[in-house]
């Protein structure tokens, strides 16, 4: 069940007043900057203009604080919306205010991981997905309808991830500026993966399933995970010695996966290795893993049919 209040908020200061419940639109996470230095401050402006966001977040005094107006399931107040256009504040979009200006955005790397964190809550709970695709544009280039970086109605409404006041349609303001969005969303900039960390991240999601699967007692599948475990590790070290970079190319990903000497397992760990492989590799089809992990199956269905693994050679 989703949560409607983020738990590391203050409530202190709720909203009298909200813009109603969402109509439609792509599920988006929202920028300003509130053009001031204290939250004290920006909470008055709110309680006298009734331009409340969902949440305003600061870094006063070198601690980050963050407070919820309204909860996620209905709309704030803190965009313009014209009669007659695509909806604005009711766009499926939470909004926070962050102290600060959009000449000087936040940068303060407390600041940022405060941000960060708060952004994988409303991911996980209004369904924002972690991906921006605008850009963030330095203050006051950003401000006005012609900024170059603002969408179009049709384009703001079937938006999905992260943005700022600055791309709003039916909107002048320029806030939050040059926001470091790729900071905050934790992306490692011009730096692709190669095949060998993503082999140990398979690996690793490999091992966290089978311990897990040790836990619920399946004693069977216990005793050979043992030396699946020696067996993968082999194997990543043959890979790592070949320093095959694959880039990203999950095809690739997933043929190591099915050449991983893992015996037959049940269906359950199966799956518990596919959800780790898959959480821990994105882009990862989780159907394919488990056509990978099956075409291991063949050398020991009757081992499988028990319910545990052969012991591996
Ligand atoms: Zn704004």
């Amino acid at each position: 069940m989703a949560e409607l209040w983020y738990p590391s908020a203050s409530r202190s200061a709720i909203a009298p007043v909200d813009a109603g419940s969402f109509t439609g639109g792509g599920h988006k996470g929202l920028f300003h900057t509130t053009e001031g230095a204290t939250a004290a401050g920006a909470i008055a402006a709110f309680r006298s203009t009734g331009s409340w966001p969902h949440f305003t977040g600061s870094f006063e005094g070198g601690r980050f604080r963050i407070w919820q107006h309204i909860p996620i399931n209905r709309a704030a107040r803190a965009l313009v919306h014209l009669a007659g256009h695509v909806e604005t504040n009711r766009n499926n979009v939470i909004q926070i205010e962050l102290v600060g200006t959009a000449t000087h955005p936040p940068s303060a790397p407390g600041y940022l991981a405060g941000i960060a964190t708060w952004m994988q809550w409303v991911e996980a709970n209004f369904g924002v997905p972690h991906r921006s695709t605008v850009t963030f544009k330095a203050y006051p280039g950003s401000y006005g309808t012609n900024n170059g970086v603002r969408l179009s109605e049709s384009s703001w409404n079937a938006y999905f991830g992260w943005l700022g006041h600055e791309h709003v349609p039916e909107n002048l303001h320029g806030d939050p500026g040059a926001l470091n969005i790729h900071a905050l969303l934790q992306e490692d900039e011009d730096v692709p993966f190669t095949s060998q960390q993503l082999i140990e991240y398979a690996y690793e999601g490999a091992r966290k399933a089978l311990n897990e699967g040790t836990a619920f007692g399946t004693k069977s599948w216990a005793e050979t995970s043992k030396g699946t475990l020696a067996n993968i590790q082999t194997l990543a070290n043959q890979l790592n010695g070949l320093q095959a970079n694959l880039g990203s190319d999950t095809n690739a990903i997933l043929a190591a996966i099915a050449a991983l000497p893992t015996p037959a397992m049940p269906q359950a760990q199966k799956e518990q290795v596919a959800d780790a492989l898959v959480k821990d590799i994105p882009g990862l089809d989780r159907t394919k893993v488990l056509q990978a992990l099956d075409m291991q199956a063949g050398n020991s269905s009757a081992a499988s049919a028990s319910g545990g693994g052969a012991p591996l050679p």
